[in-house]
């Protein structure tokens, strides 16, 4: 049996209808003009709106042609490097919001907006796992997800209700752990690790409890109330857990670094790599890290294909895209760059290379 590891990265949740990073405040506007959005939460919306006059100058009232939104990685990065350094910014004295309550106000932001673009979600995952049920790969395959949305998670979901044998691990251990009753008849674990968070994770600062909330509604249910720590011996709240890519705060979490290293294990031991939708931007140094940790210490070395073409894309772009890649691994014979792209990669897999 080899081991096989998918890596998917933003570009294979775009292909169910997820906004990109940059993408997610432009339609988070598109959906309060359209009023589909936030209209229970009055109070969260205007908080929100106000961050976005004081802080990046966007009214809600831009042109359709206005394309200067700030991406949603720099508008949480801001904030959490502001919370962690115990500083504060002029305007939120203004506007009486507090640091904390404007970072959740982002998360829900995001939750929503995945949750709402997702409604009629193209089902490319889906026909992933069962294209890999199908030629016997899914038990030698993990999943490394470099995405805060939880649609991979969701299909994965339904395969272990439908096979009570399955169970997901994400590579951590949940308080309280709901599946436990469930767990005796377990033969098969798929490995899910989620490198930057997830939104159906909510982790507990007091107690260091991390509480996987399926089924509920997640960390947007933590947006206009607290919601206490579910340990009997700690008073605290739950906080969201998404780190973004880019900032170096994912080394101090425990339950990150848990699942950074449990990553780290899987590619040292992995022979072929499927990296989906991913562009591999200079900013994400950890991940490099991780990876080149991986080749140095990977006896055989792994095969890398890479899957991120679509339809349009330049050919300056592809072949930017292919040097970055390139470049960055030793064994320069074993980057296999293709133009498949995941969806044909979801649905057909690798010609020749029987995945
Ligand atoms: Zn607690």
């Amino acid at each position: 049996m080899t081991n096989d590891i998918i890596i998917l990265g933003a570009g294979a949740s775009k292909t169910e209808g997820a906004p990109l990073q940059k993408d997610l405040i432009k339609k988070f506007y598109q959906l309060i003009n359209e009023e589909t959005i936030f209209q229970e939460k009055p109070k969260s919306l205007n908080d929100l709106k106000s961050f976005f006059i004081n802080f990046f100058g966007i009214t809600g009232n831009e042109p359709p042609n206005f394309d200067s939104y700030p991406t949603f990685e720099e508008v949480l990065a801001i904030i959490e490097i502001a919370l962690e350094r115990k500083e504060y910014y002029a305007e939120y004295i203004k506007t009486n919001q507090s640091l904390n309550s404007m970072k959740r106000n982002l998360i829900f932001l995001i939750s929503e907006v995945i949750k709402r673009s997702l409604i009629n979600h193209n089902d490319y995952h889906n026909r992933l796992i069962q294209r890999l049920i199908r030629k016997k790969l899914l038990d030698s395959t993990s999943f490394i997800s470099l995405n805060y949305d939880i649609i991979i998670d969701n299909r994965l979901f339904e395969l272990t209700d439908d096979n009570p044998s399955y169970r997901i691990d994400y590579g951590v251990d949940f308080y309280p752990d709901e599946n436990l009753k469930e767990y005796k008849n377990i033969v098969k674990s798929i490995k899910l690790y989620k490198l930057h968070g997830s939104l159906n994770w909510l982790y507990c600062h007091s107690c260091v409890s991390l509480m996987l909330t399926l089924r509920r509604k997640g960390a947007s249910t933590i947006v206009d109330r607290d919601v206490p720590c579910e340990n009997p011996n700690c008073n605290a709240n739950y906080q969201p857990i998404l780190i973004p890519p880019s900032y170096n705060k994912v080394i101090s979490n425990y339950y990150l670094q848990q699942v950074w290293h449990k990553a780290e294990t899987a590619l040292k031991n992995a022979e072929r790599i499927f990296i989906c939708g991913y562009s591999f931007p200079d900013a994400d140094i950890h991940i490099k890290y991780l990876l080149k940790r991986a080749e140095l210490y990977n006896n055989d070395g792994f095969e890398i294909y890479i899957m991120n073409w679509h339809i349009g894309k330049s050919n300056h772009i592809h072949e930017e895209e292919k040097k970055r890649f390139q470049r960055f691994f030793r064994n320069k014979d074993k980057i296999h760059y293709t133009r498949i792209s995941f969806q044909e990669f979801c649905e057909k897999g690798i010609y020749n290379l029987r995945y």
